[in-house]
């Protein structure tokens, strides 16, 4: 298999095979993001990626579930995907899903019909990189998108059963815009309705916009206990049907995690404790926050 540079992946595919179809992130411009920063985005060639599966078969026996990198692979056009997931699928008669990264453009790209083509053929899954419900939030670190179009996404992944799993990022507001954000992320997640949401904290990556501006001074992150507020305050915002909600990634001061509605009280108790008792011994340490 080979790789070029640092690989990401969402913790639930901890044990996929990743397959890097595309180099880097279309998009490419979230002030606090540096993962792709040193790519150039394009595309693998379709004899590239065949001879990455070719070598993975060797251990089909093992592969259940396949992981298309990188930051944005769905904006792959369907000509050259499909046959990218038809060999996936022929490869690993074990496949149960496949999973990739998607984001408010590239899903539009598709239609609900190429959407439900691409279910068809084992693409079970699709990450949304939400941030934040908060508008203003979203033009600050350029998203690039307008939350009426991620709603659009949203649906349109949710309308041709494929599982929609977003990421929120506590913190991203501010100090200034902390409780603005928390609150606005709640409602936003109310109205799109995805099956999972897991939330990240802001870490400031040296290198990146948002550094400079803490530097400059015009971004200051807030303190853990008031992420631990914009939890609190995010999870009391969320009207959800039947949503898995996980604050657990590695760069969280508190993990929580449940069904809503069925636990948001206790979920909600469980920070409330921490909030209460203010006992750093709680929280995670910060040299285990990553990432
Ligand atoms: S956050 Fe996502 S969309 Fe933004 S630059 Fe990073 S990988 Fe690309």
């Amino acid at each position: 298999m080979r790789y070029e540079g640092a690989i990401y992946r969402p913790p639930s595919e901890a044990e996929s095979l990743i397959l890097q179809v595309t180099i880097g992130c279309s998009h490419n411009k979230c002030t606090f993001c540096s993962s792709f920063k040193d790519k150039k985005f394009r595309l693998r060639s379709f004899e590239e990626v065949k001879e990455d599966v070719e070598e993975a078969k060797q251990y089909a026996r093992y592969i259940k579930k396949v992981f298309i990198a990188d930051g944005d692979a769905l904006i792959i056009p369907q000509k050259r995907l499909i046959p990218i997931v038809e060999l996936i699928k022929n490869a690993f008669p074990k496949l149960e899903r496949i999973g990739l990264y998607g984001n408010t453009k590239s899903i539009l790209k598709k239609s609900v019909e190429e959407l439900k083509e691409l279910k068809e053929l084992g693409v079970g899954i699709i990450y949304l990189g939400v941030e934040t419900g908060d508008q203003v939030v979203l033009d600050r670190v350029c998203k690039g998108t307008v939350l009426d179009k991620t709603a659009e996404a949203a649906k349109r992944v949710k309308d041709s059963g494929i599982i929609l799993s977003v990421t929120i990022l506590l913190g991203i507001g501010g100090v200034e815009r902390s409780k603005i954000h928390a609150e606005a992320t709640g409602k936003f997640l109310t109205r799109i309705q995805p099956d999972y949401a897991g939330a990240l904290s802001v870490i400031v990556v040296p290198g990146t916009v948002l550094a400079e501006e803490v530097k400059k001074g015009t971004f200051e992150v807030p303190n853990p206990y008031m992420l631990l507020e914009e939890l609190y305050t995010m999870i009391e915002n969320i009207d959800a049907d039947h949503l898995y909600f996980a604050s657990n990634h590695a760069s969280n001061y508190l993990p929580v995690k449940g069904w809503l509605p069925e636990e948001k009280d206790a979920m909600l108790k469980a920070i409330k404790h921490v909030l209460q008792q203010k006992d750093p011994s709680m929280l995670r340490p910060e040299y285990m926050r990553a990432l």
